[in-house]
């Protein structure tokens, strides 16, 4: 259905004027095949008029006081090499109103090639005052035309700068050149764009059309405009995504064919009788919610979020047990052998426990793991498909294709982070719509879960078990290892048992990171030479790694020495102090999760963050709040505000919201959700109004028209198979 004029976009970009074959190679490199890609190459950044100061108004910033950055623009005047104790480059400016220079110290000889007398450059860096004359060290800079920067000077015409690639610079295209060739195709192909979006949503959200949308991110008529151009992408970004999570979630919400349960027997109060804990008022809550689903006729598709220790296992366990009682099998993933296996023995443990009391029915658990013998893993099989096993416990060897269930009827995945939608697609299609429970450990601000996990419905353990006390975090530097530990010594005496976590498994020169196996060996024989350690890390077989965490469980040892492989789910409730080496490499949910591993009995609990002293002194000097730091210094001080969030907050929610920004929301995709289509203009933590906005439609189109029947909604159709349809597998339309 695309229109004739749109075909001409699709054709090589070699017949832009200028390009050519050889030029259009280097840009097939980059992704930019067609016209279409070309259009679609937005700038970087932009040179505003508002932004430009002149020489003369710079030379006063300075004399005031001024620590910033100023852009201004001038002329090459004269080039000058100069031998002092170093060579340096002086390149001599000049502007309307005054002189100024640029200087170099480094790449000297580079930089002498791209400065040639009467160019003009657009200079941006923090002005210095040197021997009277106005100057800027290693400044950055953009070449522009003389008709440009007419254009800019007289009529504000707003400038873009394309990132050039190395493959273009290879070619001989720089800036001008660039700026040349999307100039052309802008003047001359914009017009064929097909429009993307129905008028409806373009009129009702006051968006501005795709060719103007496209015109005025490159070459934008006014500032305005160009923030309407950005936003309209975004719009359209976030209305496409939202719209495959709508279909998802209508696909499997529709489908009547779910099954209906109710409460048979006395298996779950039975179960309740059996805890040594009451139930908190949010687990209760949590367990109305996903009953009331798994009542329904309609399948659950629930995601159940709490913070580390808040007690998802048994909510998902009661959860388990109604399947159960139903005549159904119940299949629990999690991400690591040693987390399955521990669910596995601990619901083992339990329904010999609620055998007791209950005894007309023993339920039976299974563990299936990639790592088992085969004559273990066949009896496993058998057990499922012929419903020997009742609750199934597994790591993502629960979705082999060998593995068939005879009568699966609910499925819950532990730390859904770790997993994508494809995955979870994959187990639910192993039983016939069964109910699904996903687990998050990982608190993520509002509209980012509602973003990624808009196709579930959203309930959260937001209060910990009563006897918890909150954990104690300090931050020392490593002159104070000694006396951490004789308080590890000191504590030993009243129960208490620790955690020493490092970054690495091996000694690795360069990092000069402590490794788990040498400090295990050094602290064994001289500052814990009267604690009985153990040690554990990700290079040991999941066997041998749980070996080691039943014998620190049965305080074998007073000590586990480990790297990162405790992270997730375990639990050993006497384990009351965390000792983080190195603390400063740890991202902030990491140092939130490995926190998580103690505090989860009515003990006081500790987590020690060491890092070096010079950390710990400038973590200490001064609070750093992430609402006044740049970008760069963010970056610059990650570290430091980690490690200071860590000391001050112990909510999940709170640290996860800080830690989305510091790493950007690219990354927090990359981890939490694979298969989550990579965002390229909408901002998750800026732009939360727009997605909103974007959500809303993209749902209340997907209730109304569901398979785009409507005339207006063949757009929406059309660019869902042209543009996701990799997506739309896990979405089908009709
Ligand atoms: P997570 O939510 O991190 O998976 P767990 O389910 O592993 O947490 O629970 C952590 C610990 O808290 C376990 O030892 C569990 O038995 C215990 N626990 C769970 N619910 C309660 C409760 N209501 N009161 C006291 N302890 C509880
Ligand atoms: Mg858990």
């Amino acid at each position: 259905m695309i229109s004739s004029k749109e075909k001409i976009l699709d054709s090589s970009v070699q017949y832009i004027k200028s390009v050519g074959p050889k030029r259009a190679e280097s840009f097939y490199k980059i992704g930019i095949k067609t016209i279409r890609d070309l259009l679609f190459y937005f700038p970087s950044r932009h040179l505003d008029r508002t932004t430009v100061i002149n020489a003369a108004s710079a030379y006063g910033y300075v004399i005031n006081g001024y620590q910033g950055e100023v852009t201004i623009i001038g002329t090459v005047e004269d080039v000058e090499r100069i031998r002092l104790r170093k060579e340096l480059l002086k390149v001599h400016f000049r502007d309307a109103t005054g002189f100024f220079e640029c200087v170099w110290f480094q790449g000297v000889k580079y930089f002498e090639k791209v400065f040639n007398t009467g160019d003009i450059f657009a200079i941006s860096s923090k002005p210095e005052i040197n021997y009277n004359k106005l100057q800027f060290i290693h400044p950055d800079f953009d070449r522009i035309t003389e008709e440009e920067s007419q254009n800019f000077i007289n009529t504000g015409k707003i400038i873009p700068f394309y990132r050039i690639p190395k493959e273009l610079k290879a070619r001989n295209i720089g800036d001008l050149s660039l700026r040349r060739i999307i100039s052309y195709a802008v003047e001359n192909y914009v017009d064929h764009l097909d429009e993307t979006l129905p008028p409806d949503i373009i009129k009702d959200e006051n968006l501005i059309d795709i060719i103007s949308a496209v015109r005025n991110y490159h070459f934008p008529e006014s500032k305005e405009l160009f923030e309407r151009a950005k936003k309209r992408f975004k719009f359209e970004e976030m209305f496409y995504i939202e719209t495959l999570v709508a279909l998802r979630k209508h696909n499997y919400g529709t489908k009547l064919s779910g099954n209906a349960l109710t409460i048979k027997t006395k298996l779950i109060s039975d179960m309740l009788k059996t805890l040594p804990f009451e139930l908190t008022k949010a687990q209760l809550k949590v367990l109305s919610e996903i009953k009331k689903d798994m009542m329904s006729d309609k399948p659950m598709n629930r995601l159940l979020q709490g913070d580390v220790g808040s007690g998802k296992t048994i909510v998902s366990l009661i959860a388990m047990l109604i399947a159960v009682d139903n005549g159904f099998q119940a299949a629990i993933m999690a991400p690591t052998e040693i987390l399955a296996d521990q669910h596995a023995k601990n619901i083992s443990v339990m329904m010999n426990k609620l055998f007791e009391i209950h005894n007309d029915k023993k339920i039976k658990v299974s563990l299936l793991l990639g790592g088992q013998k085969k004559s273990v893993r066949d009896k496993n099989l058998e057990a499922i498909e012929l419903q020997e096993a009742d609750i199934i416990v597994g790591t993502h060897a629960l979705f082999e294709e060998k593995v068939k269930f005879n009568n699966l009827g609910l499925v819950v995945i532990d730390e859904q982070h770790r997993f994508g939608v494809r995955q979870r697609s994959q187990l639910q299609s192993k039983g016939k719509t069964p109910d699904v429970l996903v687990m998050s450990a990982t608190p993520i601000p509002r509209t980012l879960s509602m973003t990624i996990y808009g196709d579930l419905d959203i309930s959260v353990i937001d209060e910990m078990p009563k006897n918890r006390k909150p954990i104690k975090t300090v931050l020392r530097g490593e002159n104070k290892l000694p006396e951490i530990y004789k308080f590890i010594i000191d504590k030993r005496k009243e129960g208490y048992q620790s955690f020493l976590v490092y970054p690495l498994v091996e000694e690795s020169e360069k990092l000069e990171l402590k490794a788990a196996t040498t400090l295990f060996e050094e602290l064994s024989n001289s500052h814990l030479r009267e604690l009985k350690l153990g040690l554990i890390h990700g290079r040991m077989s999941w066997q041998d790694k749980e070996e080691v965490m039943r014998r620190f469980l049965k305080k074998e040892f007073d000590a586990l020495v480990s790297t990162t492989v405790i992270e997730v789910g375990i639990d050993i409730p006497d384990a009351n102090i965390i000792l983080i080496n190195d603390a400063q490499r740890f991202g902030l949910s990491q140092l939130h999760q490995l926190r998580g591993r103690v505090g989860r009995s009515n003990k006081q609990a500790y987590c020690i963050l060491v890092a070096k002293d010079s950390v710990v002194s400038r973590t200490n000097q001064r609070e750093l709040e992430l609402e006044y730091l740049s970008p760069v210094q963010i970056e610059k001080y990650k570290s430091t505000v980690r490690l200071q969030t860590m000391a001050k907050y112990t909510d999940g929610f709170k640290i996860a919201e800080i830690d989305l920004k510091l790493r950007g929301p690219g990354d927090i995709f990359g981890t939490l959700q694979s298969g989550f289509p990579e965002l390229k203009y909408a901002d998750i933590i800026n732009d939360t109004q727009i997605i909103i906005d974007a959500k809303q439609k993209a749902f209340s189109i997907v209730e109304k028209d569901p398979s785009f029947k409507f005339p207006e909604n063949q757009i929406i159709k059309q660019n869902l198979l042209n543009r996701y349809s990799e997506s739309l597998k896990y979405a089908t339309i009709a």
